[in-house]
């Protein structure tokens, strides 16, 4: 099955979902990324304490690090949050990040979304992103839009899956310097 989380790496760069699904390289993670985990790690053993009233929503259940799959989407992956409502789902993120989300975050949330929404049979309409320890967050509000832009990447990966070759890459140095892959990548620079 296809991680959710490599719609995010697809908007970063389409080699990386070539990479990670077509091949047994192991990636060298930066430093940064390991900080991104101990985030998690951290959000997750605090969210135990916590009541979400700040988000404004009323629920009935709360899911927490839920895997999740859909077997005719053929995608997979592990939500932070997901607060099940009476009449909505609506997936959670952690993310260590201070400015707006990108693009590329909220189509990952998108992913858990629809999954969640085939598997509960509640709609998906909105999204948070929640980035400090003092629960600041972001609302997504989920479009047709968000939507589509999630299905035209995931055929987009399936293409490079059935393709089987290097997909072409735009990534600029900025990217490079940071990515996992980048010994691989010897068309680089
Ligand atoms: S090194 Fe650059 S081109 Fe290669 S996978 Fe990483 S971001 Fe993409």
């Amino acid at each position: 099955m296809i991680p959710i989380n490599l719609i995010r790496q697809y908007k970063f760069c389409p080699r990386i979902v070539y990479y990670n699904l077509l091949t047994n390289i192991k990636p060298i993670y930066p430093r940064q990324v390991k900080l991104g985990l101990d985030y998690h790690t951290l959000q997750n053993e605090m969210i135990k304490a916590r009541k979400f009233k700040k988000l404004k929503i009323e629920f009935n259940q709360i899911l927490n690090e839920k895997y999740i799959e859909n077997s005719e989407l053929n995608i997979c992956g592990t939500v932070d949050l997901a607060f099940l409502c009476e009449d909505e789902i609506i997936p959670v993120e952690f993310k260590d990040i201070e400015s707006k989300p990108s693009y590329s975050h909220i189509l990952q949330l998108v992913g858990y979304g629809i999954t969640l929404e085939k598997k509960y049979k509640k709609p998906f309409k909105i999204a948070f992103i929640i980035h400090s320890n003092n629960m600041k967050f972001f609302k997504i509000q989920i479009t047709e839009k968000h939507k589509n832009d999630f299905f035209n990447i995931l055929k987009n990966i399936n293409q490079i899956i059935k393709n089987d070759i290097l997909p072409k890459s735009d990534a600029n140095e900025a990217k490079c310097l940071q990515c996992e892959y980048l010994n691989y990548c010897d068309d680089r620079f």
